[in-house]
């Protein structure tokens, strides 16, 4: 079995060491026998949406944020397609807000690629902090680091997890991210799949669901990365 992964826009997209997810999927699709091709894309490539089974888009500064959202928005529908049918991808921080319709800052309105029903807007109070989630995507927290100035509303859309510790999508209704079909969108960086292995396999399981109709991940001897989760989740919510 093999997949292929998709990096979007690494040398603009890469806060807080997003790119530590690549190696993390990496790892845990070879420690299974899993092979993967790594597609790093800049903006000069051509995307071609339907070679890929995984997607990443990492969080930037509000230049390159503004940078990349034009440039994605020209193949939108193609991302679209993607997603459509039934496509993985992990968008975080700000690959996350581009996903909803705009994201609203002092100096104007950035149109989204419009592909979750969701929306953003910028305030001055930053959300900086440790994060736990409870998600229903597993029985063991989710635990991460946000740093983000825009407030995302996601309206009807599943949230990617409730907040234990920290403010998420907004500070004000207690969800954080997205689950939208094969996509999550979420704020957390830190990276946020080394220390959610859950999330991570999650993910692989999705992509190998989606190319051959089955996914049997071998479990992966995992203590280490347990243990911390644990020992963040009593730090911050006992
Ligand atoms: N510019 C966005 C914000 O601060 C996202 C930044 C990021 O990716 N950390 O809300």
């Amino acid at each position: 079995m093999n997949i292929t992964i998709g990096h979007l826009y690494p040398d603009l997209l890469n806060l807080y060491g997003d790119r530590g997810n690549i190696q993390c999927l990496l790892k845990r699709c070879l420690w299974r026998g899993v092979k993967v091709e790594l597609k790093e894309f800049d903006l000069s490539d051509h995307i071609d949406f339907a070679s890929l089974d995984l997607v990443l888009l990492g969080g930037g500064a509000e230049g390159e944020q503004q940078q990349v959202c034009r440039q994605l928005y020209g193949i939108r529908q193609e991302f679209r397609d993607y997603i459509d049918d039934q496509g993985v991808v992990l968008a975080l921080c700000g690959g996350y807000q581009m996903m909803g319709h705009y994201y609203d800052t002092g100096n104007g309105r950035t149109p989204g690629l419009g592909l979750i029903d969701l929306y953003t807007e910028e305030r001055a109070q930053r959300s900086i902090g440790n994060v736990v989630l409870e998600s229903p995507l597993h029985s063991m927290p989710i635990v991460g680091f946000e740093n983000h100035g825009g407030r995302t509303y996601i309206g009807d859309n599943q949230p990617f997890g409730r907040v234990l510790c920290g403010k998420g999508n907004n500070g004000e209704d207690g969800t954080e991210g997205v689950i939208y079909k094969n996509v999550i969108g979420t704020y957390l960086h830190g990276p946020l799949l080394p220390k959610n292995p859950h999330i991570c396999d999650y993910l692989i399981a999705n992509a190998l669901e989606r190319k051959y109709g089955h996914a049997h991940l071998q479990p992966l001897d995992d203590q280490r990365e347990i243990a911390a989760n644990k020992y963040l989740y009593q730090r911050f919510v006992g």
